[in-house]
C-alpha cells in the first residue's frame, strides 16, 4: 500500500505541476481515443514501471476540472481540505448501512444532516441523507411525496393516474424519475417560466386545478433553486402556497444554487424554505467537494423510513435505528460522501461555508459587469446568479464552445433559454479570483480575433437568422 501511495503522490504531482501550464488538455476527437491511448486490457499482467507509465498517460490526458479554465458545468475546482476528506474517506471504505460498519463515520454523517437541518430552521424531527447525486436525491423526494400520498403504492404499486409539477427550466431528471417512480412521464407537467426564467405560481394553480378536475391526483411540486441554464431560483414562498391549498408535497431542488443557505446575503432566494417537505443540495457545486455529494433533508423524517425501510435482518443486527443510515436509504452499500463535506466544514467554519458561496457571486458580479461595459457582447442572464450567459460578437454560442476546446483554451458551454443560444459561463470555482475572470475574456476575445475571420462571423449571424 505505502508504494501505491507514493506512486498516487508522484502522480498527483505531475498533474498539479501541468495544470498550471496547460490548463486545458490536448483535445482527442472521440474517434480517435483509443488510437491515441492505450487502454487495452490483455491476459498478461505488466510490471510495475510500464503500468505507471500506462496510468501517467491516462491522467495526464484527462479533462482538468480544477484549473482557472474549466467553466463548462456546474462544479469546479479542487478544494485541498474536501479532497483530503475525499481520500481519507477511500482509504477508510466504511460502508454507510450500519453503525457496526461505518462507526465514528455514522456521526459525521448525522452532524452534517443535524447542521443542515438546523440551518433550514427544522428540528429534531426532520433528518436526511446522502445519495449519488442530485438526480438521485430527487428521486427520493419523488418516492416519498407518492407515499406519502398513497401509503399502499409500496404494496400494491401504482394504480391511480398521478401527475407531478416542474417548471419548463428545471432539471432533466425530474421526467427520469417520473418513468422510474411508475408516475410516468407523460403525467410531469411543464410550467411555464418568467422572463427571468423562474416559474410562473399562477399558472402552477392552474395546472393543478385542471389535474384535479380532469380526475388527476397532484402528489408533487418541484422548486428549483439554481435552474440549469439561467441559474434562476422559483420563488419558494408562493409556490408553497399553492401546495398546502392542494395539499401536494413540495420538493425544491437546489442541486445547483441550494447551498445559498450557508449566505446572509443570498439565503433570501430561499425565503420560506423552513416549510417545504424536502430539499437537496450538491455540496459538490456550489460548496466545491469532490464528486459526488449530494444531500436530501426532509421536514418530517417518518418520510424517509416509510419509503426506504426495508427489514434485512442478515445486515440490521445491532444498534438503534438512528445509528443504521441503511434503514434511510436509496441503497444498500453506500460510499462515504459526507466526510469529504466535513473534514471542509470543520476547517472553514460555517462562516467558511458562507465566503465560498458569496464569493462566487461576486465572480459573477465582475463577469456581468465586464459583459456589460463592452458593447462587443450582449448578456442574457439577471443579477443574483452564478451563471453568467452571453453572446460575443455575434458569433453562434455553440461554433466558440467547441472551437475553444479543440484548441485547448478554455472549456465552457453554451445553453438556450427561449429563442436565444448563449455561452454559459458559469463562476461557480471558488478558487478564482477576480483577475481569472477577466483572463477568461481576455482568452476569449484574442481566440476569437485568430480563428474566426469576419466571413464566419457574417454566416454566424446568418445561421442565427
Ligand atoms: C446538477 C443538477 C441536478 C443533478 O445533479 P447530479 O448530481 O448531476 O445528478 C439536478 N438538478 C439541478 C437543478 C442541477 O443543477
Amino acid at each position: 500500500m505505502e508504494k501505491a501511495l507514493a506512486v498516487f503522490q508522484s502522480l498527483a504531482s505531475d498533474l498539479l505541476a501541468d495544470e498550471k501550464v496547460n490548463p486545458v488538455v490536448d483535445y482527442i476527437p472521440a474517434d480517435q481515443l483509443f488510437d491515441q491511448l492505450d487502454l487495452s486490457l490483455v491476459d498478461q499482467p505488466i510490471d510495475d514501471e510500464t503500468h505507471l507509465q500506462k496510468l501517467k498517460e491516462l491522467v495526464m490526458a484527462s479533462p482538468r476540472t480544477a484549473t482557472n479554465a474549466f467553466f463548462n458545468q456546474l462544479y469546479g475546482g479542487r478544494n485541498e481540505k474536501a479532497v483530503l476528506g475525499e481520500l481519507l474517506a477511500v482509504l477508510l471504505n466504511n460502508s454507510m448501512y450500519t453503525y457496526k460498519a461505518a462507526g465514528a463515520q455514522v456521526g459525521v454523517e448525522k452532524i452534517v444532516l443535524r447542521k443542515v437541518c438546523e440551518i433550514i430552521g427544522w428540528d429534531e424531527s426532520a433528518d436526511g441523507t446522502f445519495a449519488t447525486g442530485g438526480s438521485m436525491t430527487n428521486f427520493m423526494s419523488m418516492l416519498m411525496a407518492r407515499d406519502a400520498f398513497n401509503s399502499k403504492i409500496r404494496f400494491a404499486g401504482v394504480q391511480q393516474k398521478m401527475t407531478v409539477y416542474t417548471s419548463i427550466e428545471s432539471h432533466y431528471s425530474i421526467p427520469k424519475n417520473a418513468s422510474f417512480s411508475g408516475i410516468g412521464r407523460n403525467n410531469v407537467r411543464y410550467i411555464p417560466v418568467n422572463k427571468v426564467g423562474e416559474m410562473i405560481p399562477s399558472e402552477l394553480n392552474k395546472a393543478i386545478a385542471k389535474d384535479i378536475e380532469d380526475g388527476f391526483y397532484p402528489v408533487m411540486v418541484n422548486v428549483t433553486a439554481g435552474t440549469t441554464v439561467l441559474g434562476a431560483f422559483d420563488n419558494v414562498e408562493e409556490i408553497d402556497a399553492v401546495c398546502k391549498k392542494h395539499s401536494v408535497w413540495i420538493h425544491v431542488d437546489g442541486a445547483y444554487c441550494g447551498s445559498v443557505i450557508f449566505s446572509e446575503k443570498y439565503k433570501h432566494h430561499l425565503k420560506g424554505l423552513e416549510n417545504v417537505d424536502s430539499f437537496s443540495f450538491n455540496a459538490h457545486k456550489m460548496i466545491g467537494t469532490p464528486l459526488t455529494c449530494s444531500i436530501i433533508v426532509v421536514k418530517d423524517k417518518k418520510h424517509l423510513r416509510d419509503s426506504f425501510a426495508n427489514d434485512a435482518e442478515y445486515l440490521f443486527q445491532t444498534d438503534e435505528d438512528e445509528f443504521n443510515p441503511g434503514k434511510t436509504s436509496l441503497q444498500c452499500g453506500r460510499r462515504n460522501d459526507a466526510l469529504k463535506f466535513w473534514t471542509l466544514w470543520k476547517s472553514v467554519g460555517t462562516k467558511g461555508l458562507e465566503k465560498i458561496v458569496d464569493h462566487q457571486f461576486d465572480l459573477a458580479d465582475t463577469a456581468r459587469d465586464y459583459v456589460r461595459n463592452h458593447p462587443d457582447y450582449q448578456l442574457y442572464s439577471y443579477d443574483d446568479s452564478i451563471s453568467v450567459c452571453f453572446n460575443y460578437k455575434n458569433i453562434s454560442a455553440k461554433d466558440i464552445c467547441t472551437k475553444l476546446n479543440e484548441h485547448a483554451e478554455l472549456m465552457v458551454g453554451y445553453g438556450r433559454f427561449q429563442e436565444d443560444e448563449f455561452i454559459r459561463f458559469v463562476t461557480i470555482n471558488a478558487q478564482n479570483s477576480h483577475d481569472d475572470i477577466l483572463l477568461f475574456f481576455k482568452k476569449l476575445e484574442n481566440f476569437v480575433a485568430e480563428h474566426f475571420t469576419e466571413l464566419e462571423k457574417d454566416k454566424s449571424i446568418c445561421e442565427k437568422c
